[in-house]
């Protein structure tokens, strides 16, 4: 393939494409970022973001995605119908910071804040989405990719065609994208009919409903709606989530009515609950697929394009994230002339391997959480305990192609191990997630800005270079 000079062509402007565009721009890429929706979307979706991704923000200097997260509430289990707790407990144990691992906990983000914060860091650096712009088709050969789009102007309906010529597509369109097909991956996998979950933004007036807690009622085998407080939402904002195996639940999102009696028969608040106003819904039905290969020639698949999964775990938007932030400053690299194309061929390698076993492992986290039923009154907590892998800090690429291990001990042990494998400080091979290292002092003068005082490994590290580092004997 030869060089060519056009801008990167991102498609779709959810939490894959934005970090992706992000990505380019702060490696002075020209990017161009399209999305079909006229307006951002609304929804809090997949909000529990993990440590790991929050160090790509850290990379990726959009540190206010860290700041202004908030706490994993404990969970308040009830009866349906009750307010009074059965049981209370947290989702996942709270870990200290330490000096290598600095965001050692999951927290929450809604979708909207999270996508607002990045495209106002794209904005600074002169890219803006292009809402109202659609991919329809699109061919590449060995110079560039050419994208033909539908642009929608004003509110008259008006359609445009532009055709774009581009050095590499990243295709963020999502699961129901249309890159995946025209590239003829496949999207081999599963679909759990009767796991259809309901989900929203709603403003309630229920003073007794405390705000401390993530609320669920109900039985998770049977019918259950979980209230968790959100103040992006509002002091009175709050999300639901709700499944049932005994309703048919399809089509409640268009009679708010009875979606509202719903909650409110599941509060058993009475009068002193009152639903001020439904903001948004949605309708989810679980499927665990993936595709076969994350590229074609200059075209590549990226987040829920190329992967779908239950939400259990928190790993959709997360897994999307840590996949546009791999492909991104490997096209920087080779777009630049610094890398031979065949880095590019690495991001298949190393992706297919980490979501072939977060699949695996969520789809089993999902079977716990809705499967069977213990009989016994309360029986919430083993089925929405996490253990910290979740936190994907183990993720690695061990057996990336460009990962040499001249350290490996020998005789040569396996060297891949699991990406949701136990994170064990003081051990490091070739490819393992590079640790944080704070108060590091400069020997000599660098004359360097952020050298004068001391600096840390997370602040050496970026997303526009690589860090050579030499332990002196
Ligand atoms: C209703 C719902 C609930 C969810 N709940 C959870 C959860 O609780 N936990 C969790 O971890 N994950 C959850 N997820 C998954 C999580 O939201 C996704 O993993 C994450 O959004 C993936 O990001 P993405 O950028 O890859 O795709 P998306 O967020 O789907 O973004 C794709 C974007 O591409 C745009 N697009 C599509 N086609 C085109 C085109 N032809 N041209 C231009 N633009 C296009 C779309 O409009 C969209 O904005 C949920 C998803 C949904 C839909």
């Amino acid at each position: 393939m030869t060089a060519c000079t056009a801008p990167v062509l991102v498609v779709g402007a959810g939490p894959s494409g934005i970090t992706a565009a992000l990505t380019l721009a702060r490696n002075n890429v020209p990017v161009r970022i399209i999305e079909k929706e006229t307006q951002h979307r609304r929804g809090q979706r997949g909000a529990g973001i993990q440590p790991r991704t929050f160090e790509v923000f850290h990379f990726l200097r959009a540190p206010e995605i860290h700041e202004r997260a908030t706490p994993v509430l404990p969970i308040q289990e009830h009866k349906r119908g009750s307010l009074e707790p059965l049981q209370t407990f947290s989702m996942i144990d709270y870990m200290e910071p330490t000096p290598a691992i600095p965001y050692s906990n999951m927290k929450l983000m809604g979708q909207p804040t999270l996508e607002a914060i990045v495209r106002e860091h794209l904005a600074k650096l002169g890219c803006t989405v292009e809402l109202g712009t659609r991919l329809i088709s699109f061919s590449q050969d060995e110079k560039c990719v050419r994208a033909k789009v539908v642009k929608h102007r004003g509110d008259d309906g008006e359609e445009v065609e532009e055709d774009i010529e581009a050095a590499y597509l990243i295709s963020a369109d999502g699961a129901k994208g249309i890159t995946r097909k025209q590239l003829e991956l496949t999207f081999l996998g599963t679909t759990r009919e009767d796991d259809f979950l309901v989900l929203g933004d709603i403003r309630l007036e229920a003073e007794a409903l405390d705000r401390a807690y993530w609320h669920i009622f109900g039985h998770m085998s049977h019918d259950l709606i979980t209230l968790r407080p959100t103040d992006e939402l509002g002091k009175d904002g709050w999300r639901f989530v709700m499944s049932s195996r005994t309703t048919d639940l399809e089509g409640l999102i268009h009679d708010e009515e009875a979606l509202v009696n719903r909650i409110k028969d599941f509060v058993g608040l009475g009068d002193d609950f009152t639903v001020k106003e439904v903001m948004w819904t949605s309708e989810f039905r679980p499927n665990m697929r993936m595709v076969n290969k994350f590229g074609v020639g200059r075209i590549f698949v990226a987040g829920d394009a190329a992967h779908v999964h239950s939400p259990a775990g928190g790993q959709g938007l997360n897994s999307s994230v840590q996949d546009a932030f791999n492909i991104a400053w490997k096209i920087a690299l080779v777009y630049k002339g610094f890398s031979p194309e065949s880095l590019l061929d690495t991001y298949t390698a190393e992706r297919l391997p980490v979501i072939a076993e977060m699949l695996g492992y969520t789809t089993e986290m999902h079977k716990v959480m809705f499967d069977g039923s213990s009989g016994a009154k309360s029986d919430l907590e083993p089925r929405l305990r996490r253990a910290n892998n979740v936190y994907m800090l183990g993720l690695n690429y061990r057996s990336s192609p460009i990962v040499v291990d001249e350290f490996a001990p020998a005789p040569v042990a396996p060297v891949a191990h699991g990406a949701y494998g136990e994170v064990q400080e003081g051990v490091l091979r070739a490819g393992d997630r590079a640790p944080d290292a704070p108060e590091l002092v400069s020997v000599v003068s660098l004359n360097r800005p952020g050298m004068d005082g001391s600096t840390r490994m997370f602040d050496i590290f970026g997303s526009t270079h690589h860090t050579v580092i030499i332990f002196a004997p």
